[in-house]
Order: structure tokens, then sequence, then C-alpha cells
């Protein structure tokens, strides 16, 4: 697969057709790898936003009264054009987030799920129905689509996350305005394209690119029904709280730190894999990369030298290279706020196992690169243990007995994924069952669920109470409606002024 390196400004995409405003402010798009601007992004003003929702809103009232087999229909175009497209679209990932092509390509395949349950639209729209609730009387449940939607998404996964969104919300019949990252928008104009050709009719998925100004006319645009944003827990709670004061719907999923519980009993070489795939993979720019584990007992002593032996081996380089673990960090800012961190665990006294500080690869000198970062002695009110980092940097807490790992991980103010590996169904059960977060796995190290399943953090991941996509995205993205029906000669009995029941 060839390196993606168009170097055109990326333009919005509204009602159809790319949309660039002359003079329009821009914002540099890296290649993270080189460190070097590879392109510009256009950043929307109000008027192209309002543009943006006006081509939305006039695009509803056909697109919602499509039937959902029709909409379906569409969907599965798209699905096989995501399909065909696949790599292309994971090596736009690879140009402009860093992480490595089959990595990108895997971030690829679960968007593609979401779209595939999506086509699925028909079933999943069926309401419910009761005849004869009372004498001559039916009633039954409909859903029907909220009106524009807006998306808001992160850097960190530009085609996954945006598509945990729009394909559901779009074959529940909504019209939609995307707000993708602007560190690595190319992915969403890549997808409208392919939504286009696939034969989506005009204004039905619009991309506004831009920052806080693009985000802030979209919470308070009167046009806006319903907001999903995925992104760092302050902006998440700034959008919830906005977007529920403006009376929208909001679903608002925020950060993370995710431990990884090690029972004395696990095999740890499993182990050693898991965490190193979940710490560093990807950077660990994952809400669901692992960033703390939790060691049982002696598992310390025993897991330890595994884990700095094989961080040591990690194949830090340009995503490109078939042969990487792992890519360059998304920018310069993100890559000196990562090694800051480093510093502040060894100021606090944690023990610095591995330090990936500066660490460069060959050709890649001036790149956003640090190598993974190991930390021993992580103790519960260091800041590497409170806060997210967002880079590749496990630390490692050890704690007595499973009663102590599991309230270490309930007192967090992140809930978002969490696992243990152990070889008791016992303590695997009752860890499913009490530890207080949204997204567990056993023996499992990134549980991200299904398409149909639905996704969501608890405390501090997620502000609302729906979670993204599966049978909750289509609930977010629909109003339920009540319609009760009795047919004309049971009428004329005159007024009743009681609570009408059964009879
Ligand atoms: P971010 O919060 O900086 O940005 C997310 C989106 O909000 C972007 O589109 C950005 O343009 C916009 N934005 C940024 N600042 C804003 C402001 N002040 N006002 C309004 N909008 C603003 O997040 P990021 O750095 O792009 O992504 C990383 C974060 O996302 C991490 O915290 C990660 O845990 C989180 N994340 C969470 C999940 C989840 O499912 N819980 C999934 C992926 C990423």
């Amino acid at each position: 697969m060839q390196p993606y390196t168009n170097d055109q400004t990326v333009a919005h995409f509204i009602n159809g057709n790319s949309l660039s405003k002359s003079g329009s402010k821009t914002a540099n798009v890296f290649n993270p790898s080189l460190g070097a601007v590879a392109r510009q992004v256009e950043l929307a003003d109000v008027a192209t936003v309002n543009t943006a929702v006006e081509a939305a809103k006039a695009a509803l009232p056909a697109w919602a009264n499509k039937p959902p087999l029709q909409r379906a229909r569409i969907m599965n175009k798209f699905l096989g054009l995501m399909n065909q497209h696949r790599d292309e679209l994971a090596a736009i990932i690879t140009a402009e987030h860093g992480k490595v092509f089959t990595d990108a390509q895997g971030e690829v395949s679960r968007g593609i799920d979401i779209i595939e349950f999506a086509c699925g639209i028909p079933q999943l729209l069926k309401g419910d129905y009761t005849e004869q609730v009372s004498t001559n009387i039916d009633n039954w449940t409909l859903r029907q689509p909220v009106g524009v939607v807006a998306g808001i998404t992160p850097f960190n996964f530009p085609c996954m996350v945006p598509c945990w969104m729009f394909p559901v919300a779009i074959a529940c019949g909504n019209t939609f305005v995307l707000k993708p990252s602007e560190r690595d928008p190319s992915a969403a104009n890549f997808m409208a394209n392919l939504l286009k050709e696939a034969g989506l009719p005009d204004g039905v998925f619009n991309v506004v690119h831009g920052d806080k100004l693009a985000v802030e006319t979209l919470l308070n645009h009167p046009d806006v029904a319903a907001l999903s944003f995925v992104g760092s827990t302050p902006i998440a709670k700034f959008i919830y709280e906005t977007g529920a004061r403006n009376g929208k719907r909001v679903q608002a999923l925020g950060g993370a730190k995710n431990h990884l519980l090690v029972m004395p009993d696990a095999d740890l070489d499993q182990v050693t894999d898991a965490l190193i795939g979940a710490a560093y993979g990807s950077a660990g720019e994952r809400c669901m990369a692992i960033s703390v584990a939790v060691l049982v007992g002696d598992v310390g002593d025993r897991l330890i030298p595994k884990l700095a032996e094989r961080l040591k081996t990690l194949k830090v380089t340009d995503g490109m290279d078939l042969s990487a673990e792992m890519g360059p960090i998304v920018t310069a800012e993100a890559l000196k706020r990562i090694e800051d961190y480093v510093q502040i665990g060894v100021d606090e006294g944690a023990t610095l196992v591995v330090d990936g500080r500066g660490q460069k690869p060959a050709g890649f000198e001036n790149g956003f690169y640090t190598g993974g970062t190991l930390f021993d002695d992580v103790k519960p009110k260091m800041r590497i243990y409170l806060e997210e980092i967002f880079g590749p940097v496990l630390g490692c807490v050890r704690v007595a007995n499973f009663a102590e790992g599991l309230e270490l991980i309930n007192s967090h103010q992140y809930g978002n994924g969490v696992s243990c590996y152990t070889r008791d169904g016992n303590v695997a059960r009752e860890f499913g069952r009490q530890v207080q977060v949204g997204m567990v796995g056993i023996n499992v190290p990134i549980p991200v669920p299904m398409a149909w399943h639905g996704f969501g953090g608890w405390k501090a991941s997620l502000f609302g109470d729906m979670h993204a996509y599966g049978e909750e995205g289509v609930r977010f993205y629909t109003r339920q409606k009540s319609i009760m029906q009795r047919w004309p000669d049971s009428i004329e009995k005159g007024a009743e002024f009681v609570m009408p029941t059964s009879k």
C-alpha cells in the first residue's frame, strides 16, 4: 500500500459537495512520522456551520420519510464501498494519526462492523404492538428520527468513532453533521464521498471541519436536536452540560484510565502479550488502552522483568512499515505532554523501569516519536496514576490481594474499560459483577463491545444515559411514540372523566 501524500487543503463537505471558503482560517495537519506539515484543514466559521445545519435540515423530511428498507439498501452499498476502499482509508489514517497500518486496518474493520449493523435497521426499528388493550382499542409504540444530529469526534479513531455515530443515525432517518478532529480530518471526507457514491441524498451527511468555534456553534444551534461527542473528559462534560441546557439530547463519552488486574494464577506469558499490545498499541492513544497494571501478590516480581524485556524489543517506526508495532504520537504537543508525564512520575518517586523518552527511529529523527515507558511502584496518589496520559506509558501498582485491587479500580474517577487475568472462574465472575466500570474483559485486554452490543464507560468516562451504537445507539437517535387507536363505533359514548383503564 502506498502512503497517503495528498497536499490539498481539506475542505468541508456540505450538501453533497466539497465546500471551501476563500480566506477562511486553516490549521496545520501533520505527518507525525516526519514531524512535518502535510496539508491544511479549513476551520469553519459560524456561517459555514450554519450552512451545514441548513443543508441537513432541508434534507431531513424526505430522508426521514424514506422507508427504512430503502435507507438500509444505501447503507448496504456504502458497506460494499467501505470494504472495497478499506486499505486506502487505513493509509489515510496512518498518514495523519501515525498508528501502524495494520492497526488502522483494524480500526476501519471495527467501523465497518457498525455500518453492517445499521444495514439491519428495518428490524431494529420494528415497534411493539398490543391488540385489544381495552375493548376495540389497540396500542403500539414506534420510533421516529430525532432530526438533525451532530457528531463531534476525537483524533484517535478518525474512522471508527464517526462510524459509532453516523451509520446508525442516518439509518434511523436522521440527517447528520460531523465535526471530526482537526488533527486528522481526511478520513471523514473520504467516507463522505463514499456515502455520496452509495446514493445517499445530498445534505443527509455533512462534514464541517473546525475547532471550538464550530463545536460551540453546533451546541447552540436551535436546529440541532441531538449531539454525540467522543473526546476528553473536560470537553465531554462541557458538551453534556451545554447541550442539555440548550434542550438537546446528548451522549458525551470522555477519557479513561483503564486497569488490568493480574491474579497470581494467571498465565504471565499471556499477560505480558496482553499488556504490551494493550498499553503500547496505537502508542497508547486509545480510550480503551490499558495504562495501569494492578499486580496482585507476587505477580510484580515475576511479571515486570518479562514486560521490560519485551518492551526493549518493541519496534517503533513509521506506520507504513509492516514490521512496525508502534508508530509516532499524533502531534509535537501531545508528545511533549506524554514525556512531561514521564518526568512527573520520576519526580513523584515511581520506579522508571524502561524510559522511552527521546527514542527516534532511524530516518525519522524529526518525527513525533517516543518509545514505550514502564513504571513500577506507582501509588494511587500520584498524578501518573490519577490522570489520563494518553500515550505509551504503563504504570504498575502492586496490591496485596483481589479485594484491594478491586477497591483501587472502583475508587478511580474513570470507568471506561477494565480487564482481569485469572484462571479462577469464581474470581472472574465476582470481578465482572463488582467492578464499577462500563466495559469489562475477562482474559481479554481491550474489551471493545461488538457493533450490536453498544460502547460506553461509567463515571467520568460517559456523560449521558445512552451508550454509542448497538440498540442503545438506535434508541439515542430515535424518539419513541405511542399510538392508541379506536375506530368510530365505540366513540359515541360521551365524555369520560376518569383515567382510562382496560375495559
Ligand atoms: P479532545 O477532547 O481534545 O477533542 C475532541 C473533539 O472536541 C475534537 O473534535 C475537538 O476539535 C473538539 N474540541 C477540542 N477542544 C474543544 C473545546 N474547548 N470546546 C469544544 N470542542 C473542543 O480529544 P482528543 O485529544 O481529540 O482525543 C483524545 C481523548 O478522547 C482522550 O481523552 C480519550 O480518552 C478520549 N476518547 C474517548 C473515547 C471513549 O469512547 N470514551 C474514545 C476515543 C477517545
